[in-house]
């Protein structure tokens, strides 16, 4: 039985923090939304009145906020300061990798151990603990990591030091964001040359056009394993969020110096997708901008 501060219960900490007050641990949680605390109260945590407050008896310390500048918020004012020295810090969020190494250069100056440690898998793997984790933090102290996780866990990867799991996730996503276009392109172009989709799904599923956008999350509806395509792309994992982390690859691109064309033209396409509307849908759905059928999108009769 451990003592957790969780701190940000919304779509993914909400299911994360339940997780382990059902696993047996004291989960003191805080978030800044009313109805988030009740949700957390009814799923077994106690409801903290701060994230102070949260963090002032706690040995493991877990956020799930929503950007970079929110972290070095909450850890800048409410966490590094309050936490019992010897406590284990992890941020699960998405955030920007200085802003990752920021923080655990903060937590280091103040002897606390730190580790950046975010997730791929949405709010059901979040809800049902098949979250994957890719964590940046040193050697020694992934093992006790490993074990703060494990009850929000399908797999846990040490990525290597601070920052490198924000790392892992950027350049993952924008792996995905690309080849997901790369798919709907040539779905759209099947179309236009008289290809049935299914036809195609099943010939390039097979060849060397296969890949995980493909053939197992295929954005044409009806075809493939089920998939948001087939629920009028709801649920899934959502176009705002995947611009958000493609927006996250460039600026570290930029900053790095790496050479990111395509993830350029993937965050390029989703903003433009994003601003017509369609932020709220899963990002499989560009490929109805692509067939120039945002109609049958709207109308929810996608194909
Ligand atoms: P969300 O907006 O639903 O939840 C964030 C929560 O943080 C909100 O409840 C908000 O009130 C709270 N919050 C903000 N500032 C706070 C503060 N100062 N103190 C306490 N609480 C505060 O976001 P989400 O969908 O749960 O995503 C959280 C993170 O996980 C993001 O970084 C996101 O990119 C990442 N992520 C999300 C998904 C997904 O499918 N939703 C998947 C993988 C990763």
């Amino acid at each position: 039985m451990t003592r957790i501060a969780f701190i940000g219960l919304g779509n993914m900490g909400a299911g994360m923090a339940a997780n382990q007050a059902k696993a047996g641990h004291v989960v003191q949680a805080f978030d800044l939304s009313a109805t988030a605390l009740d949700r957390a109260r009814a799923s077994g945590c106690i409801v903290a009145s701060s994230a102070v407050k949260a963090v002032e008896d706690a040995e493991v310390v877990i956020t799930m906020l929503p950007a970079g500048a929110h972290v070095r918020e909450v850890f800048a004012n409410a966490v590094i300061p309050n936490v019992p020295r010897g406590a284990l810090l992890i941020d699960c969020s998405t955030i920007d990798v200085d802003s990752a190494r920021a923080v655990g250069a903060q937590a280091e100056a103040a002897g606390l151990a730190f580790a950046d440690a975010p997730v791929s898998g949405g709010i059901a793997a979040a809800e049902g603990g098949q979250l994957t984790f890719m964590v940046g933090c040193e050697t020694e102290l992934f093992s006790s990591v490993e074990a703060a996780l494990a009850p929000m866990a399908k797999a846990i990867i040490h990525a290597g030091e601070v920052g490198s799991g924000q790392a892992a996730k950027i350049c993952n996503n924008m792996v995905l964001g690309v080849s997901m276009l790369a798919v709907c392109e040539g779905f759209a172009l099947a179309e236009r040359l008289g290809l049935a989709p299914d036809k195609f799904f099943d010939i390039a599923s097979k060849s060397s056009g296969q890949c995980w956008s493909l053939t197992s999350y295929c954005p044409w509806p009806g075809i493939g394993p089920s998939s948001p395509s087939d629920r009028g792309y709801e649920g899934g994992f959502l176009t705002a969020l995947m611009l958000k982390d493609l927006k996250l690859a460039q600026e570290a691109a930029a900053r790095a110096g790496g050479a990111t064309p395509l993830g350029a033209l993937a965050e390029a396409q989703y903003a433009l997708f994003e601003r017509l509307g369609y932020g709220a849908k899963d990002f499989s759905a560009v490929l109805q901008l692509l067939r120039g059928r945002l109609d049958a999108l709207n109308s929810q009769e996608a194909s």
